[in-house]
C-alpha cells in the first residue's frame, strides 16, 4: 500500500511533532512515521498511581526562560514552576554546598580559539586560575552529566557556545511542567491525533529512497509487519544519530528469512530511488 503526503516526518519526538505542527500549519499534508507507542521520544512521563506525581524518565527541565517553549505550555494551559537552584556536593566524603565548584562556568563561556578538547582547556585553565581540584573535576562531571559527551574528544568552542546561547536564553536555571513534560508534547501532537491517516505509531522507518522532489520511505511495524511504502515531496528525519549510524538490518544468519534487530529494534538504509 502507498500513502502520501507532501511531506514525511520520521520521529514523534519534540522535533518530529514541531516540525509536523508547523508543516500543518501553512496547509501541507504530513504523515508522521513514530517507531514507538506513543509520541514524545526522548520526553517520556510516568504517573506514579498513590502519589499522583508525575516521574519524567527523559527531559525534565526546562532550562532558563526560552520563549517559544514557554509561549507552547502556557497556550496548552499547561503550569511552569521554577526549582530549587541550589547545589549539594559531596566531595571526598563531606557533603557541602557545590556552588564554587562552579567557578569554571564564566570562563568556558569566552574560551577563545584554538578549539581543543574539554579536558585540555579544564587542564589548562586550572593552572592559570589555581582552581581547586573540585573545580576541575565539577567541569568535567559537567560535560559528562549536562553534555553526554566526552571530555577528552568534547569540542571545547562547542560547550562554550551553548553555553552562551543557554545564557542568552535565561541561563540554566531549571523549571519543571507540573502537570508532566509529555503533555506539552501531547500538545503539540493535538492535530495529528485528530486527523487520521496522518500519524502512525509503532511504525519503523527501515529505509528511505529519494531524489531531489521525491522521497519515498519503507517501514514496519515493530512485529515485523510490513506497512508499506510512504511517499512524498520532501522528508524530515529527526531521528537520533545513533538510528541514522545503526547498520541496515541483516537477514539472520541461521534462516535467511527473518531480520535479526539490534538493540533498538531497527536498522537504517539511505538509498537513491
Ligand atoms: C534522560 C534524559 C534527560 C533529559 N533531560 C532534559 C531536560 O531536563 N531538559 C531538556 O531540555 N532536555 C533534556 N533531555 C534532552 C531531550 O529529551 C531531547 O533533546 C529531546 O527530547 C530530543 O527530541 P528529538 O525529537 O530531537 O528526538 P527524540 O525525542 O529521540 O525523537 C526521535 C523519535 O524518533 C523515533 N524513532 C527512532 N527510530 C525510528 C525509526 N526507525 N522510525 C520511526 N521512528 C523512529 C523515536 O522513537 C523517537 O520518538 C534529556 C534527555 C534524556 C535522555
Amino acid at each position: 500500500m502507498v500513502h502520501e503526503a507532501d511531506v514525511v516526518i520520521l520521529g514523534a519526538g519534540a522535533a518530529g511533532l514541531a516540525a509536523a505542527e508547523r508543516l500543518m500549519g501553512k496547509g501541507l499534508r504530513v504523515i508522521v512515521l513514530e517507531a514507538r507507542d506513543r509520541v514524545g521520544g526522548r520526553v517520556a512521563t510516568l504517573r506514579d498511581t498513590v502519589a499522583d506525581a508525575p516521574l519524567e524518565l527523559g527531559a525534565e527541565f526546562v532550562h532558563g526562560k526560552p520563549a517559544a517553549l514557554l509561549r507552547r505550555i502556557r497556550r496548552a494551559g499547561l503550569t511552569v514552576s521554577p526549582c530549587n537552584d541550589t547545589h549539594a556536593l559531596l566531595w571526598r566524603g563531606k557533603l557541602d554546598g557545590g556552588e564554587e565548584s562552579f567557578a569554571f562556568q564564566e570562563p568556558l563561556r569566552s574560551a577563545k580559539a584554538p578549539d581543543r578538547p574539554m579536558a585540555e582547556w579544564v587542564a589548562e585553565q586550572a593552572r592559570l586560575h589555581q582552581w581547586p581540584p573540585v573545580v576541575s573535576a565539577m567541569a568535567r562531571s559537567y560535560v559528562r552529566g549536562f553534555y553526554a559527551a566526552d571530555p577528552d574528544v568534547a569540542s571545547t568552542l562547542a560547550i562554550s557556545r551553548m553555553e552562551r546561547t543557554a545564557e542568552a536564553s535565561g541561563g540554566t536555571t531549571p523549571s519543571r511542567v507540573l502537570e508532566g513534560y509529555d503533555r506539552v508534547l501531547h500538545a503539540m501532537a493535538a492535530k495529528l491525533f485528530a486527523k487520521p491517516g496522518t500519524l502512525f505509531l509503532n511504525a519503523v522507518a527501515d529505509e528511505v529512497r529519494w531524489k531531489p522532489g521525491s522521497v519515498r520511505v519503507r517501514a514496519q511495524t515493530r512485529q515485523g509487519t510490513p506497512l508499506g511504502t510512504f511517499q512524498g515531496g520532501h522528508a524530515v528525519v529527526t531521528l537520533p544519530v545513533g538510528v541514522l549510524q545503526a547498520k541496515p538490518l541483516a537477514p539472520c544468519a541461521s534462516c535467511r528469512a527473518c531480520v535479526r534487530r539490534s538493540a533498538h529494534g531497527t536498522g537504517w538504509r539511505w538509498a537513491p530511488w
